[in-house]
């Protein structure tokens, strides 16, 4: 199995670390023609959404990803890649790939809160360690979107078809399963 990580910006190393851990090979996406490659999935990793959003589209990028996705290649997005998926973002007009029907709010918990870690129900895993870096949430589903984790009445994972969005950081712990759980599904056909 070989799972592409966009690696254009922001926390990409770790997933790749993790899944390389898991026996998977990895390929980076950091350019229009790394897209011309068949791969079983793909990470859109955590960091700064809007960049990576100017990025996609300045690299040429931003149209064939879209595509894939649509098309049904497997998607593990984390943090800021939840931004890039939503279909709208709260108070803010930007919009990105739109392929999850779900509304997202960036940078949610405030300052004071801008990181904080803690362990919930993860829908199908049990309970896990979360990591929340900057973090935004899901402040609007609709139908079709599975809730796969609600923290303090806050949406923070969600499954759409084969698009699985985070928005704590799952490579910076300890714990396989999610990782174990996105592979599982690149595996299905
Ligand atoms: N706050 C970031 C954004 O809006 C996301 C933070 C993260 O990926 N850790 O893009």
């Amino acid at each position: 199995m070989k799972i592409a990580v966009l690696a254009v910006q922001g926390a990409f190393i770790e997933h790749e670390r993790k899944l390389e851990a898991l026996g998977v090979s990895c390929v980076e996406l950091r350019k229009a023609e790394d897209l011309n490659q068949s791969y079983d999935g793909l990470v859109l990793p955590g960091g700064e959404s809007t960049v990576q959003g100017k990025l996609l589209r300045e690299l040429g990028m931003f149209d064939t990803i879209r595509k894939q996705i649509q098309e049904g290649l497997p998607v593990l997005a984390t943090c800021a890649g939840m931004i890039l998926l939503a279909d709208s973002l709260e108070g803010d007009a930007t919009v990105h790939l739109q392929t999850v029907p779900m509304v997202v709010k960036r940078n949610a918990y405030g300052r004071q809160l801008g990181s904080f870690h803690t362990e919930a129900e993860f829908k199908g895993i049990g309970e896990i360690p979360m990591t929340f870096i900057r973090a935004p949430y899901v402040s609007e589903v609709s139908d079709g979107v599975e809730v796969l984790a609600v923290v303090e009445d806050r949406v923070v994972a969600v499954r759409y078809g084969k698009q699985i969005a985070l928005a704590f950081h799952p490579e910076l712990d300890e714990d396989q399963r999610v990782h174990e759980e996105f592979l599982r599904m690149c595996g299905e056909k």
